[in-house]
């Protein structure tokens, strides 16, 4: 039996840590639980009242989804399990940071890949004799893939024509391994934002209103995220708050209307962020595309397709 619980949430780059403790000496009690964040940007909940301090923002990979979207329940009898929210696979990594003592049946270090809307079993571990047990896990969408880049040819995520502002290895901010090969458009805000290529909405958001120069405001950006069959993802990013007309797990075409371009989250300007992604088997990175042949460049025009009606 397992006294005290913590959940230990770190937002890092591309992982979600959740970590927690349990004391054999101790009996079980329920307790109130504070959040709070240390020097490194930790985010924790204790039920220390005198370690609890205000939540504060800590910036994350671009557009990854809520952390909460994959959670991790462990049953008084020990039993471990991993829910999977999305409507799309996650590949999940779980990290055991204390073995002593501890009766695992599995090898629970090998990621671990969930189908959408699923719970699954992992695995019983139980823990013996006095100390604590932790585990970590973080996750990313999709599953892994090897594709370095997308030849799909892909058509312009727009109809009409419209300039691009920053292309490849943007100095501004296309600096990170998930948006190194991505591309700014700028466009009016309630510019028709279309899918690139036939796939199924992994998830979205837009619910979000405001934008700034704060980094820390990239988790605030209004996002498409299509699945394709290839494995890889479309992005569609800072679009306008409540303009959404698909819904996680609804299937698109090529070409049909996601929702509007906006100014939304981290975005000095009103634009479309667009990148291609795929799971490199622990996170997602971006990968080089053309649109219709044509390498994305800073200052180019691109014409979109005219397919569009709306
Ligand atoms: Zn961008």
């Amino acid at each position: 039996m397992f006294a005290a619980i913590f959940f230990i949430r770190k937002i890092s780059l591309v992982s979600i840590i959740l970590l927690w403790l349990g004391l054999l000496t101790t009996t079980a009690e329920t307790a109130s639980v504070y959040k709070y964040v240390d020097e490194n940007g930790v985010v924790s909940y204790t039920d220390q009242y005198a370690r609890a301090q205000p939540f504060n923002p800590v910036e994350i990979e671009i557009w990854e989804p809520d952390q909460d979207a994959v959670s991790l329940r462990y049953t008084k009898m020990g039993n471990l399990y991993l829910y999977n929210s999305l409507y799309g696979p996650v590949t999940v990594t779980l990290k055991m940071n204390q073995k002593d003592n501890v009766i695992a049946h599995k090898d629970l270090s090998k990621p671990i890949i969930i189908a959408p809307r699923t719970e699954v079993f992992i695995d019983q571990v139980n823990y013996l004799g006095q100390g604590k047990l932790e585990f970590s896990y973080h996750f990313s969408v999709g599953t892994p893939s090897d594709i370095q880049e997308d030849h799909s040819n892909l058509r312009a995520p727009f109809a009409g024509s419209f300039q691009i502002s920053q292309a490849f290895n943007g100095g501004y901010s296309h600096n990170l391994p998930g948006n190194r090969y991505a591309m700014d458009i700028a466009m009016p805000v309630g510019t028709p934002i279309l899918a690139s290529k036939s796939g199924t909405v992994l998830d979205m958001r837009d619910s979000y209103d405001g934008h700034s120069k704060n980094p820390a405001d990239r988790a605030k950006t209004n996002y498409v995220r299509l699945l394709h069959a290839d494995g890889t993802m479309t992005l569609y990013a800072h679009l306008k708050t409540g303009s959404g007309v698909v819904g996680p797990g609804q299937h698109v075409k090529a070409g049909q209307l996601l929702a509007l371009s906006g100014n939304t989250g981290y975005s000095t300007g009103p634009h479309l962020h667009f990148a291609v992604q795929r799971n490199d088997g622990t996170r997602l990175i971006s990968i080089p595309f053309n649109l219709k042949g044509i390498t994305p460049k800073k200052g180019i025009w691109l014409d979109g397709q005219s397919a569009y009606v709306p």
